[in-house]
């Protein structure tokens, strides 16, 4: 993309024509800079230098600078269902409870409940989001350019004979984001599976046909029920297809996990988004690197606390990854749309992944896996990554006070 071309960050205007800062500790979205380094920020945000000069001129910021968060996976058309499900049902109930209970509310409810979280997530340091779609509704945030956004249209049905109108209800969708005029931020999109037990084989394979963008999300082995259902075709999958009065018949239980199975539907050309992994095996991820052109994994951390009480394995993810990326899911499973409190659950229960690496994730990991990285993600010259500060709470010892600089 020409340089020309780039959109601006989410703030145009940043408070200093020129800004020089630092911090106790700076985060590069890749690793911690060294003691005293300085940040020179042109007046449209873009990172000029970062080196050891002009600290007698830069701002000094408590607690540390990182480059602003990429949460790589939300639904902010369900925003208005924030507390309508209980916690911890399993993913199957709150499957069921979706469909019921996502349109109880008045279109004007919804589209108050989607302002205020795209306002959440721009408050909390995000700068770009990965954003699901089964509707237009979200068009209006879209326009709002706080946020650089990469919307994925969700195809969906596992009804064989469906694929066609199927995949028509998502080209149709896919056109109204394509058509939106272009602001001041990145606003991208593509066709994507919803995932593995609600997308036929031929839904699958028409996906991967007319998906150009490069990047695929798909929400990949979040539940234990979901491979049984691939290799067996039995359990609280088939339960919740047949209670939805889905025809499954043209589905042949494949011996294998769905993870095993569907990625071979799909072409290896793209980069793909596997979100949640919560049952996801060292073997399928050595797998699924072999097979696709790049493969990042995304974090739901609350949300999977939030839905089946359990995170992944992350100690086996990093021992076959580095490609982890971290996103909040929608407010129908997460209290809030906060990527530093997704790493703050990481840290609760994985005390010995550090922060350098926490960082990393919800920084340039994310900017990566949503293909923004030419401008995202890291603060080093040529970039607009935007700047958050994070200090810690007095109360609870955590870092969770976010502060947008730039
Ligand atoms: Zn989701």
């Amino acid at each position: 993309m020409a340089a020309a071309l780039l959109p601006y960050a989410f703030i145009l205007i940043p408070k200093y024509a020129m800004a020089f800062l630092t911090a106790k500790r700076i985060h590069n979205g890749y690793n911690w800079l060294p003691t005293g380094s300085v940040i020179e920020l042109s007046n449209d945000g873009v990172i000029i230098s970062v080196g050891e000069e002009h600290a007698h001129k830069a701002t000094f910021y408590d607690g540390f600078l990182c480059p602003g968060f990429v949460n790589t996976h939300c639904h902010l058309e369900l925003s208005h269902m924030r507390g309508v499900v209980p916690e911890h049902t399993g993913l199957i109930p709150f499957l069921k409870t979706i469909p019921t209970h996502r349109n109880d509310h008045t279109p004007e409810q919804k589209r108050l409940a989607r302002l205020n979280a795209y306002e959440e997530l721009a408050g909390n340091g995000v700068v770009a989001v990965g954003d699901i779609a089964n509707t237009t509704d979200t068009l209006d945030v879209r326009a709002m350019g706080k946020l650089h956004v990469h919307t994925f249209v969700e195809a969906i049905g596992f009804n064989e004979a469906r694929a066609e109108a199927a995949m028509g209800y998502a080209r149709q969708t896919l056109e109204a984001f394509a058509t939106q005029p272009i602001g001041i931020s990145w606003l991208r999109q593509s066709i994507t599976p919803h995932a593995p037990y609600s997308v036929s084989q031929r839904l699958f394979n028409s996906i991967g046909e007319c998906n150009e963008s490069g990047v695929l999300s798909i929400h990949n082995q979040e539940s234990a029920e979901e491979n049984k259902y691939f290799e067996r075709k039995e359990g609280a999958v088939a339960d919740l297809l047949h209670g939805l009065g889905i025809d499954d018949t043209s589905f042949v239980p494949s011996g294998k996990t769905s993870l095993t199975t569907y990625l071979h539907w799909l072409p290896q050309r793209l980069q793909y988004l596997f979100v949640h992994n919560t049952f996801t095996t060292a073997a399928e991820i050595a797998m699924a690197q072999q097979y696709c052109a790049s493969a990042y994994w995304c974090l739901c951390p609350n949300a999977n606390m939030y839905i089946e009480n359990r995170l992944p394995d992350l100690d086996m993810l990093m021992q076959n990854t580095s490609n982890i990326c971290i996103g909040t899911d929608s407010l129908a499973s997460n209290k809030q749309l906060n990527i530093l409190d997704e790493l703050n659950t990481i840290k609760l229960q994985y005390p010995g992944i550090d922060w350098e690496i926490l960082i990393k994730w919800a920084t340039s990991g994310g900017a990566a896996a949503l293909q923004m990285d030419e401008l995202l993600g890291a603060i080093m010259p040529g970039k607009r990554p935007g700047i958050v500060q994070i200090t810690n709470n007095k109360a609870t010892g955590l870092p969770n006070i976010i502060n947008k600089i730039v």
